[in-house]
C-alpha cells in the first residue's frame, strides 16, 4: 500500500491547452479516491500523470513521500486497469493473468499459485481455460482488474473500467469492485463521469470541472455539503433544483409563494445579499406532499409524473420556474392540478448567483 501526495499539479499539452490547474490532493494509504466530473474536466490527464503515461507540466508528485515527477510508469508499482480491457486475445484466461509475473520472472509455482487466488477472488476458476473472445463484457472486465490485483502493487489506477458494460453487468461488478478494495486494501483511484459509481464506491471523491478541483469530500459531505451549485447539481439523482431569485426586504419570491430568508440565513448574510440575485437549491428528495411544520410552503402546477417504483418522480411548475420532485408511490399526484408541497428548512440551499458558492451554514458534519 502506497500513499501518494499531488502538490500544485497542472497539465499544460503541447498545443497549450491547459488541461489540469493546481492539483492538490493527499491520498492515504489504502483509500479509495474516485475522480468525477463531465467530460474533458481532466480526470483521465490527472490519472495518466500519476501512472507516468503523461508528464507533469508543473508541480510535483510524490509516491510514499518520494518525489516521482521523473519516474517512469514500470518504477512507480502502479497498475492501471483502462476502459478497453486490452486483454491479449490469443492467450488464455490463465495466461493473460499470468503474463505480468512471467515477465517479472517470478517461478512458475508462484504463479500458479497466485493466478489461482486472483481467478477464486473474481469468480473466474471455470473460465481459466477460455480465449478473451468466449468471455462475456464483465468476465473480461474481470480480467483485465485480475490482471491489475495480482501484481500487488501498491497502487491501483482504474480509467471508466465498467463503461463497456451495459447497466445491470455495471452495478455487479461495482460492488465487486469494492469488494476486491477490501480484501487487496490497495490504495485505489478510480475515474468516472458517473455519480453514482462515485457515490458508492468512494471514501472520498474528487469534484472536477474544466481542469479544477471543485470539491474533496466524502460521499456524505458531498451530498449534504455541496460548496458550490456545480457540485449541488452533479452529486445526486435527479440534481439538485436551482431556482434563481432576488432578495426584497429579506424575503425572495418563488411563483406565488414569498420565503423569508430569516430561517435559513443569518442576519448578516440577509443583509448583506439585500437587493441581489441569489439561487434557491433543494434536492427532489428533500420535499413533501402536502403542508409541514417548519418548512416553506411551495405551490405548484404538477405536469407529468413518473413512476419509477421504488419513487415517483414529479415535474413541476413553479410560476415561471421548472422543478423535479422525488415522493413516495403512494403520495404520487394527480397530473395537470396545483399542488402544496412543503421544503424543511433544513433541505434549503443558498448559493451567490455571481460566485454559485453557497452561502447556507454546512448542513451535516
Ligand atoms: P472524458 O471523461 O471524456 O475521458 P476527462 O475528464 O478524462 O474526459 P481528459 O481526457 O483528461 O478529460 O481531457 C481534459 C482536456 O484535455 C480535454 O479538453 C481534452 O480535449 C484535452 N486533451 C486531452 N489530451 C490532449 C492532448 N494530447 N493534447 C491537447 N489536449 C488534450
Amino acid at each position: 500500500m502506497a500513499y501518494l501526495t499531488l502538490k500544485n499539479i497542472n497539465k499544460i499539452y503541447p498545443n497549450g491547452f491547459h488541461a489540469v490547474h493546481d492539483f492538490n490532493l493527499e491520498i492515504e494509504r489504502g483509500e479509495f479516491i474516485v475522480f468525477v466530473g463531465p467530460s474533458g474536466c481532466g480526470k483521465s490527464t490527472t490519472l495518466r500523470m500519476i501512472a507516468g503515461l503523461e508528464n507533469i507540466s508543473k508541480g510535483d508528485f510524490f509516491i510514499n513521500g518520494v518525489r516521482a515527477n521523473d519516474k517512469g510508469p514500470r518504477e512507480r508499482e502502479i497498475a492501471m486497469v483502462f476502459q478497453s480491457y486490452a486483454l491479449y486475445p490469443h492467450m488464455s484466461v490463465y495466461d493473460n493473468l499470468a503474463f505480468g509475473l512471467t515477465l517479472q520472472g517470478v517461478d512458475e509455482d508462484v504463479i500458479e499459485e497466485r493466478v489461482l487466488k486472483t481467478a477464486k477472488i473474481l469468480g473466474l476458476t471455470e473460465y481459466l481455460d477460455r480465449k478473451p473472445r468466449a468471455l462475456s463484457g464483465g468476465q473480461r472486465q474481470r480480467v483485465a482488474v485480475g490482471r491489475a490485483i495480482i501484481r500487488k502493487v501498491g497502487v491501483f489506477l482504474m480509467d471508466e473500467p465498467l463503461s463497456n458494460l451495459d447497466a445491470k453487468q455495471r452495478v455487479t461488478m461495482r460492488s465487486e469492485i469494492t469488494q476486491i478494495h477490501r480484501e487487496t486494501k490497495a490504495t485505489t483511484i478510480y475515474v468516472t463521469h458517473d455519480q453514482t459509481e462515485a457515490m458508492t464506491m468512494a471514501d472520498r471523491i474528487v469534484v472536477m470541472k474544466d481542469g479544477y478541483i471543485q470539491q474533496v469530500g466524502s460521499p456524505f459531505e458531498l451530498y449534504f455539503n455541496p460548496v458550490n451549485m456545480f457540485v449541488a447539481g452533479f452529486i445526486g439523482e435527479p440534481p439538485m433544483n436551482l431556482i434563481p431569485v432576488t432578495v426584497e426586504n429579506g424575503k425572495v419570491q418563488i411563483g406565488s409563494n414569498e420565503l423569508d430568508l430569516k430561517y435559513v440565513l443569518d442576519e448578516k448574510k440577509i443583509a448583506d445579499y439585500e437587493g441581489k440575485d441569489i439561487v434557491v437549491g433543494f434536492r427532489p428528495e428533500g420535499i413533501a406532499l402536502g403542508a409541514h411544520e417548519n418548512s416553506y410552503q411551495l405551490d405548484c402546477f404538477v405536469e407529468l409524473t413518473e413512476l419509477l417504483g421504488d419513487n415517483t418522480n414529479v415535474y413541476v411548475n413553479i410560476g415561471k420556474d421548472r422543478a423535479i420532485l422525488k415522493v413516495d408511490p403512494h403520495d404520487t399526484p394527480e397530473t395537470d392540478v396545483n399542488a402544496r408541497f412543503s421544503i424543511a428548512y433544513d433541505n434549503v440551499y443558498l448559493f451567490d448567483k455571481e460566485t454559485e458558492r453557497v452561502i447556507t451554514d454546512p448542513k451535516r458534519k
